[in-house]
């Protein structure tokens, strides 16, 4: 039969959009592959009255009430390939099942392209990090490392430190005056060179390697990642992408159209600077809009 929406991505921008839609009596099918951005951190912070809880706990809770409605199909598993127009619609699965909506979500997410660092992939969710508001509070303060990863990096150190000591580990990238202003004006120490490798420092700290000279030791790193917003599934809709400094989404309306008609985008994956909060919002605000479509 077909859906009214078939929404790709089953984790917070996905199961919020279809949370509304379940709740519109509309028939709809989520996909999901199960691989959340959030998945490399034990716990997850600031969304709010799940402060502290595993994330995929939180997800699990989500997902068992949406399916107390009778109108939704979950599907675990990945789309591979989709195309049709407006209100005809068909999106392949991996088990080369086929399905049909009238209207498309994509929620899927960005991936963390991490800098070639030894050391850092293994650790990151743990004590390498990009969001202070997510896992800046519980380091408790003391020394941080900031790790150049994009021409804006600069303001992460300015900003972390309202969570300890920083020292902005530069990775060779060039900085104007202003910006050393700014880190100057934040108590911020520099660490001029190319980063060699993070390693354990003894005592849960880390060791920042900068070149030839003797490692600083650190209690947690935060690094700006390059989001990469591709998939199949984007990449065969060919809605329109947005370069941002964060790296590349999607562009999207305020109720998250994409310039591709009856397809609609949110979480992460429309939006540079993402979090589980802002991704719920999204995924409801598409799904609103999704179902004023189907009407108007
Ligand atoms: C290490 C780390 C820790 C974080 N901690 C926090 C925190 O404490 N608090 C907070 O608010 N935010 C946190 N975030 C940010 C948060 O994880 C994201 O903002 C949030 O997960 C975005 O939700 P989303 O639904 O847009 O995308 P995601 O959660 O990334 O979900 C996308 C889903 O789509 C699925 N998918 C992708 N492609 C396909 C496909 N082709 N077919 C089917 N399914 C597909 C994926 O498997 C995944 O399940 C953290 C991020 C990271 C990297």
């Amino acid at each position: 039969m077909k859906q009214d929406a078939i929404i790709i991505g089953g984790s917070f921008a996905g199961l919020a959009g279809a949370m509304m839609l379940a709740r519109a009596r509309r028939p709809i099918t989520v996909i999901d592959a199960g691989l959340p951005r959030n998945r490399f951190a034990g716990h997850s912070h600031g969304f709010l009255g799940h402060d502290g809880r595993p994330g995929s706990d939180i997800l699990a809770d989500a997902r068992a009430q949406l399916l107390a409605y009778p109108t939704v199909t979950f599907v675990e598993g990945t789309a591979v390939h989709a195309g049709g127009g407006i209100d005809d619609f068909s999106v392949e699965l991996d088990t080369g099942a086929v399905l049909e909506g009238r209207r498309l979500l994509i929620a899927s997410g960005v991936r963390d392209n991490l800098p070639d660092i030894p050391g850092i992939a293994e650790r990151w969710g743990k004590t390498v990090l990009h969001c202070p508001y997510c896992h800046g509070f519980e380091i408790g303060g003391g020394a941080i490392g900031v790790i150049a990863g994009s021409p804006l990096s600069y303001h992460q150190a300015a900003l972390v430190a309202d969570w300890g000591y920083v020292t902005f580990f530069t990775n060779d990238m060039p900085l104007e005056q202003e910006a050393l202003d700014l880190l100057t004006r934040r108590n911020v120490r520099l660490a001029p060179g190319k980063v060699a490798a993070i390693s354990d420092a003894g005592g849960g700290g880390l060791s920042v390697e900068v070149e030839n000279k003797p490692g600083t030791t650190v209690k947690a790193i935060f690094v700006a990642t390059k989001l990469d917003v591709h998939n199949p599934i984007v990449d065969a809709l060919q809605c329109r992408l947005e370069e941002t400094p964060m790296g590349t989404i999607i562009d999207t309306d305020a109720m998250k159209a994409t310039s591709v008609a009856g397809v609609f985008a949110a979480g992460d994956a429309a939006r540079a600077v993402g979090n589980i909060t802002f991704a719920a919002a999204d995924g409801s605000m598409a799904a609103l809009a999704i179902h004023r479509s189907l009407i108007f």
